[in-house]
């Protein structure tokens, strides 16, 4: 592409305005140069977004009059705005939602803890994979994030924190993990996602430097897009909503089990642990009476037996207007004693977020 075709003018019909976080270090060059400014002022605006969260054009005084107007509207159109901000968990967990540049909403949750905090994503506006228990999954697909789109999200979150807005977290410094857990399948994105994955690890001024280790992308299991992100060499852990260890019910549970049933998803994981000796984790909600039972958790522990593996056991927050509820308290514990006694790491999730209607999509939803 030319160097006057990647400058932003108008919004490309469709696509959210391109942002400095959808750019490698090279193509922002290209960006600053098409406007006729020296290229190197493309790391000083890189410094000042990625390194300070500043997209503040009056902030930038390290550059002239002449070079904000021209840079920073072509470099850091503004991608979300705030609809609501949502706090809980005694301010320890805080959920937004955004709206983007076409008026579709997405969420995003931040979530502090003891020893981190955790920023919850999402990959898409709405989602395609028809989960019925999932409030997202409901309404199908609106569109795909722009990788800037995802990136503006943790960046929203480490402003929060710089802010004081995580009330119970004084310790609680920057964001330290992502988990793509919020909207969408982030590997049905799988370019923007990728995109987001390198700004969000590589060291300022070229991205927000976290660890490769602290992310997490989860995904129902798409078996191609799983080897194309273990060839990438990334860190990133994988997480794999499995929710079922049969066919008959997990087809009916992830409906894409139809097109990568549960022994090629686990052998695509497997391959994924190998190849980057990472521990794939393995997400299971717990739904009452539908796999919450004994046998279910036994056939499971066959399954994961051996392997470098990590269950994350999520009780059901059931979405509106569903029959489908959370396990009985004594349904889980047994499921987390018989993984645990065939030698396979198991947690149960904390449900953070409840009251505010934190999980899935509950939020644009309503
Ligand atoms: N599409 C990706 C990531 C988004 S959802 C995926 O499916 O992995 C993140 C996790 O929340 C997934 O494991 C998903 O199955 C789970 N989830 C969705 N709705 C839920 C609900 N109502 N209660 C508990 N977990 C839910």
């Amino acid at each position: 592409m030319p160097p006057q075709q990647l400058v932003f003018t108008p919004p490309r019909r469709g696509k959210p305005p391109r942002h400095l976080a959808d750019m490698d270090p090279k193509e922002r060059r290209e960006v600053v140069a098409a406007l006729g400014r020296p290229p190197y002022r493309a790391d000083q605006v890189s410094r000042h977004y990625f390194g300070r969260l500043i997209d503040d054009a009056t902030e930038m005084t390290d550059l002239s009059a002449a070079d904000r107007e021209s840079l920073v509207p072509a470099l850091l159109p503004t991608l979300l705005t705030s609809v609501r901000d949502v706090a809980c968990d005694d301010g320890s967990t805080r959920k937004s939602l955004w709206r983007l540049f076409d008026g579709a909403l997405v969420e995003s949750v931040l979530m502090a803890y003891a020893d981190r905090v955790t920023m919850c994503v999402s990959s898409q506006a709405g989602c395609g994979m028809a989960c019925p228990f999932c409030a997202t999954g409901q309404a199908g697909l609106t569109r795909n994030l722009s990788a800037a789109e995802i990136v503006e999200q943790v960046v929203a979150g480490a402003r929060a924190i710089a802010r004081g807005d995580l009330t119970s977290s004084a310790t609680a410094r920057r964001v330290s993990n992502v988990v793509f857990m919020g909207m969408g399948e982030p590997l049905a994105n799988y370019g923007a996602v990728l995109g987001a994955l390198r700004r969000l690890t590589q060291p300022a001024p070229d991205g927000l430097g976290l660890s490769q280790r602290h992310i997490t992308v989860s995904t129902v299991g798409l078996v191609p897009a799983i080897d194309r992100l273990r060839e990438e060499g990334l860190q990133v852990t994988l997480a794999v909503s499995l929710h079922a260890p049969d066919d008959a019910l997990r087809d009916t549970l992830v409906p894409v089990n139809t097109r990568w049933p549960v022994a090629e998803v686990l052998d695509a994981a497997w391959r994924y642990a190998r190849g980057t000796r990472r521990r794939v984790s393995i997400e299971y909600a717990l739904i009452r009476d539908v796999n919450d039972q004994a046998e279910r958790a036994r056939e499971l522990a066959m399954l994961l037996r051996g392997q470098l593996v990590h269950v994350n056991l999520i009780p059901l927050n059931p979405t509106p207007g569903s029959e489908w509820t959370a396990s009985r308290s004594a349904d889980e514990r047994v499921f987390v004693r018989i993984l645990r006694e065939a030698g396979i790491s198991t947690t149960l999730r904390d449900t953070r977020g409840r009251e505010i209607a934190a999980a899935c999509g509950q939020l644009a939803a309503e």
